[in-house]
């Protein structure tokens, strides 16, 4: 079993689509470890993002991050890693799989609905940024 770490975005939670989220995401083998709602500050959006800090869209992408409340998430299945980045679906939902969670309720390339770390030492590094080893703990 493996842990990652995931954030229903801004744009997802305003839309009202955090259940069916939810639902796709168990339906696909995950179990929920820990789960909070947060209304991100600046300064918790930066560093999570931090490694974009160059990036032409890393302004305009804080600013999303931050501009409502989101889900964090921690996730456990067999390659949890891996096969939550094939149901979250590419970063653009234009080139998003077909019933990927980025194709069925990613408004844009930005309002894309869903994060998931992208290896399992960010997975790792990210649970530690959100969540302590209690919430982390197997219940
Ligand atoms: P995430 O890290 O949120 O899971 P990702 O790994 O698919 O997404 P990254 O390249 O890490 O994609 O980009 C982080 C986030 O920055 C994207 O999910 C999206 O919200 C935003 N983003 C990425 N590329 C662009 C872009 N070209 N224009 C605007 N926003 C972008
Ligand atoms: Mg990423």
């Amino acid at each position: 079993m493996q842990k990652t770490f995931s954030i229903i975005k801004p744009d997802a939670v305003k839309s009202g689509k955090a259940g069916n989220i939810l639902a796709l995401l168990e339906s696909n083998g995950f179990r929920i470890v820990a789960l909070r709602m947060a209304k991100l500050s600046q300064s918790q959006a930066e560093g999570f993002y931090a490694v974009h800090a160059e990036r032409p869209f890393y302004g305009s992408l804080v600013k999303f991050m931050t501009e409502g409340p989101v889900i964090l998430m921690a996730l456990e299945r067999e390659d949890a890693v891996k096969k939550l980045r094939e149901v979250m679906g590419a970063t653009n939902p234009a080139n998003a799989a077909e019933g990927t969670v980025r194709k069925l309720y990613a408004e844009s390339i930005e309002r894309n609905a869903i994060h998931g770390s992208d290896a399992p030492e960010t997975a790792a590094q990210e649970l530690q940024y959100f969540f302590n080893n209690i919430e982390l703990s197997q219940l």
